[in-house]
């Protein structure tokens, strides 16, 4: 209904750990997922998810494992 999205935003606009990337202020994530590592180097026998890490910016929301990955403009949404 995105009321826990709201909450969660607003406390990422807090993040003491932002960092600057371009336009972007992106934070550290990481997500468990189901399923096996896309990495054979980091998959193992028997394994049904994995910790996947991934940068978020809190200004504009995008996310990607990269910081190479984001895209140039950083467009705040203003609701
Ligand atoms: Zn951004």
């Amino acid at each position: 209904m995105g009321q826990t999205n709201s909450i969660e935003e607003s406390l990422s606009d807090r993040h003491p750990d932002a960092k600057q990337a371009g336009q972007h202020m992106v934070i550290d994530k990481a997500e468990w997922v189901p399923g096996k590592h896309p990495d054979p180097n980091r998959r193992h026998e028997g394994q049904t998810e994995y910790l996947e890490r991934y940068l978020r910016c809190i200004q504009c929301g995008v996310e990607v494992l990269d910081e190479e990955h984001l895209p140039d403009q950083c467009e705040v949404e203003r609701r």
